[in-house]
């Protein structure tokens, strides 16, 4: 018999992580990964260009002390307060190798950023999913009421668009034990962010990304602010060459051209009120979003709940990839519709106007 290879068991129990569909080929309009509808500034493809020399035998700066010395200026914090890394996906994996160990419970609303179950998995910890409440908002005494080791949340969470605002975030934070993370992915394209608020409390760690703001999914940058002991304690755990030389030039050059991503943000954000408009005068009901997709929940048939999965699949025959929740009951009758150009997003209406005259 040959030796048979054995996972460690809590492996073994896990499911994959299933991203959203990338296809390779054909004409789609991608509304399905939340990806930037604009290109990256142009000072960051220049750059990269650049960069693309001898050089590239060299390891990067394990330090990413360039990207932090200019977060350090953005945000009003010494750069000891930062820590780079492989996308936020990285760190958020750092973090709860750090706190989080076999049987430690991790505590997150649910439905929520699909990621999360997986590294709970990963470090064979327990994950506490707490529903959302009826509206979709976030159930801030029942986090609490947890006293789990590790409160995960994404701020705005995805795939509702809705979060807390500061005062909340604050009021999170003074209440909650362990450490508590703000993953704001998509603070950019919102009001309220949470910076203020790990400055006051040594317990809360917020990440983000260059990756949905800066049009830079592909080249994997996001970083954490946290106290400098906390940060400290990442910087160990961390691969120490995470971040490729090119991502790291290309992640100064966008936050040296901040200005471009301001402008695109403000696109982003005033289509994203207007497709919100064109749905709900479609009967859809759509929820507040303060990031670059919106949450719309089909109006319901005669006696019974609507179904996305069919408009879902007409979007896709004509060439508009959106995110349909298979499998989650919740969101049976929703669609997450990443916001576009406004071209995009005028095509997509037109789809859904068309398939749904013909039914
Ligand atoms: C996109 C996303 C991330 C991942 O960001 P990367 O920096 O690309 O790894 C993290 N959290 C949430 C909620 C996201 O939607």
């Amino acid at each position: 018999m040959p030796n048979q290879p054995r996972f460690l068991d809590h492996i073994d129990r896990m499911t994959g992580y299933i991203p959203g569909e990338q296809p390779r080929q054909g004409q789609v309009i991608k509304l399905n990964t939340n990806e930037n509808p604009y290109p990256p500034s142009p000072k960051v493809l220049e750059t990269i260009r650049e960069s693309v020399t001898q050089d590239l035998r060299k390891y990067p700066d394990a330090g990413a002390s360039g990207v932090r010395s200019r977060l350090s200026n953005i945000l009003g914090a010494p750069p000891e307060h930062f820590v780079v890394g492989n996308g936020s996906d990285e760190l958020l994996n750092v973090i709860l190798r750090c706190f989080a160990g076999p049987g430690d419970r991790v505590v997150f609303p649910t439905p929520t950023y699909p990621y999360y179950d997986k590294l709970i998995a990963l470090q064979d910890a327990v994950a506490v999913p707490v529903p959302l409440d009826d509206e979709f908002n976030i159930p801030i005494d029942k986090l609490v009421q947890e006293d789990a080791r590790v409160t995960l949340l994404a701020n705005p969470n995805s795939p509702t668009g809705i979060g807390l605002c500061v005062d909340q975030l604050g009021e999170l934070a003074q209440r909650v034990n362990g450490i508590l993370v703000i993953d704001e992915a998509y603070v950019d394209f919102s009001q309220h962010q949470a910076i203020d608020v790990a400055r006051k409390h040594k317990h809360v760690i917020v990440t983000r990304t260059l990756s949905k703001s800066f049009s830079l999914a592909g080249v994997r940058v996001g970083f954490a602010f946290a106290s400098p002991d906390i940060v400290a304690g990442l910087w160990k755990v961390k691969e120490h060459y995470n971040v490729s030389s090119l991502s790291l030039v290309a992640a100064e050059a966008a936050l040296d051209d901040i200005g471009s991503m301001h402008d695109h943000t403000k696109r982003v954000v005033a289509t994203r009120e207007r497709l919100t408009q064109q749905l709900q005068q479609r009967d859809f009901f759509v929820w507040e979003s303060q990031a670059n997709f919106v949450l719309a929940r089909l109006p319901a048939g005669a006696d019974q709940p609507g179904d996305a999965r069919p408009l879902y699949e007409g979007l896709k025959n004509k060439g508009y990839l959106v995110r349909y929740f298979d499998g989650q009951p919740r969101l049976a009758d929703c669609l997450r519709i990443s916001v576009g150009t406004d071209d995009q997003i005028d095509g997509l209406l037109k789809a859904i106007d068309e398939i749904r005259s013909q039914t």
